[in-house]
């Protein structure tokens, strides 16, 4: 079994997840990081999250780290607060936006980015071959700090992000972690707000995953308080979703082109995954902005920006990664960066998103099992070079005149995803089929 999936370690307690597990995942980090240095330590609202955090730090304590406890806080908290502490990494329990039953641990790098699967390769390796055994003595077992580091985290964003027209807006924190700061810091910035689901104690309200359906009564209070946003965080508030003045979910794909519509400067860079709508390419070249493309995942996002240099990153499944603060997908920044777009743009969500160039897209996927998927992706490649030019950043894209289609397998699933957009709608359907069928054919 896999230590490591798409984020970090996620499972059901009692089943995967328990107290054992995360001792020796603190010892196993206390290994990678040479037994010595602060690893900072948080959680989000789950009811296992004290019994997970009490275990990693005392398996980081035998390790011979100095754990630094920053409490409930979202995990852009966290990775926030290695930075700011100049600490070795960071570890966030939580497992996003999955069910209450759930429970996992996320790590951050010095950098404060997520690590590269190469990197959770090398934890992996120590937790299966057991490279734990040189515990620390009794003389080097360090103690246990804790910082609140809440207030520092929102006195920088106060610092750096500045709003000045006293919006109305809804928040729905999901009862997450991010209950204790996006309601405050939006009224903070000069921001009516209305709460829903935003008290931590109650967790779990409503379902964790922002859907339509789970924001059903944050799409009403928007519309009955005649607001002018409504925003919506998942457990762990690494995520922000958007619900526009008229009640509809935004896609992530079309803030993002707003983004470079109304933020970006001619020569800027924005990072996004080779999954996300055209829409942004559409807006960056009216604008001249260069969109560079990385595989899937906030880590790949993350250090793109870095390497170059980029004014915001972005991933079609609702993560933000604003540099000037910070390289960690952060939905509280997310949501003060979208209110800044909302005054500079003068208008409505709403018109602003009607405005938008139409891209039909379609998510789909053909089942595989995972000892396979290897083979199908190699012959699909020979088979996709016949249809048009091909991109191998993440699976295989390919570009036709008409829009894209990417082939990817799933990591965690026994499916190969299938995604093509396009302008219009009977050409992703026909698109769909075609590409499908080249993945079942292959024997
Ligand atoms: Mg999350």
């Amino acid at each position: 079994m896999k230590l490591f999936g798409t984020s970090g370690v996620r499972g059901v307690w009692n089943q995967f997840i328990g107290p054992q597990l995360f001792m020796k995942l603190g010892l196993c980090v206390a290994t990678y990081l040479g037994n010595e240095g602060e690893i900072v330590v948080g959680r989000d609202c789950r009811t296992t999250g004290e019994v997970l955090e009490s275990a990693f730090i005392s398996g980081l304590l035998e390790g011979g780290c100095t754990p630094v406890k920053v409490g409930i806080a979202p995990t852009p908290v966290v990775a926030f607060s290695v930075r700011l502490l100049d600490a070795k990494a960071g570890g966030i329990i939580t497992a996003s936006h999955n069910p209450p039953e759930y429970n996992g641990l996320k790590l951050w790098s010095q950098e404060g980015t997520a690590l590269l699967p190469e990197e959770e390769e090398k934890i992996e390796e120590i937790f299966k071959k057991e490279i734990y055994q040189q515990k620390v003595s009794w003389k080097e077992i360090r103690r246990c700090l804790e910082i609140d580091t809440i207030p520092l985290y929102t006195r920088q964003i106060k610092r750096k992000m500045k709003l000045e027209s006293g919006f109305k807006v809804v928040v729905d924190c999901g009862n997450g972690a991010a209950s204790l700061i996006s309601p405050q810091l939006l009224r903070d910035l000069g921001c009516k707000v209305i709460t829903v689901n935003s008290d931590p104690s109650s967790f779990p309200g409503r379902e964790l995953e922002p859907t339509p359906s789970s924001l059903d009564q944050l799409r009403s209070l928007v519309i009955s308080s005649h607001a002018d946003l409504g925003i919506a965080h998942d457990g762990d508030a690494d995520r922000m979703v958007a619900v526009d003045d008229q009640g509809r979910v935004a896609r992530p794909d079309d803030l993002l082109a707003l983004f470079v519509q109304f933020l970006a400067k001619s020569g800027d860079k924005v990072v996004t995954t080779v999954d996300a709508s055209s829409v942004i390419d559409a807006k960056a070249g009216e604008k001249k902005v260069q969109v560079v493309r990385t595989k899937v995942g906030d880590v790949h996002v993350a250090r793109a920006c870095k390497r170059e240099n980029a004014i915001l990153g972005g991933e079609p499944c609702g993560t933000l990664i604003y540099p000037p603060i910070h390289l960690a997908p952060d939905g509280i920044i997310a949501a003060i960066l979208l209110l800044k777009m909302l005054e500079d743009a003068r208008k409505p969500l709403s018109a602003l998103i009607d405005n938008l160039p139409k891209f039909f897209i379609s998510r789909d996927k053909v089942p595989c099992p995972q000892g396979r998927k290897e083979r199908v992706m190699s012959r699909f490649l020979q088979e996709a070079q016949k249809l048009g030019g091909i991109s191998t950043v993440d699976g295989v894209r390919i570009e036709f005149e008409e829009g894209w289609a990417l082939v990817r397998p799933s990591g965690t699933e026994p499916f190969i995803r299938v995604t093509v957009e396009g302008r219009s709608e009977d050409w992703v359907n026909r698109t769909v089929k075609l590409v499908k069928s080249k993945i079942e054919n292959i024997r």
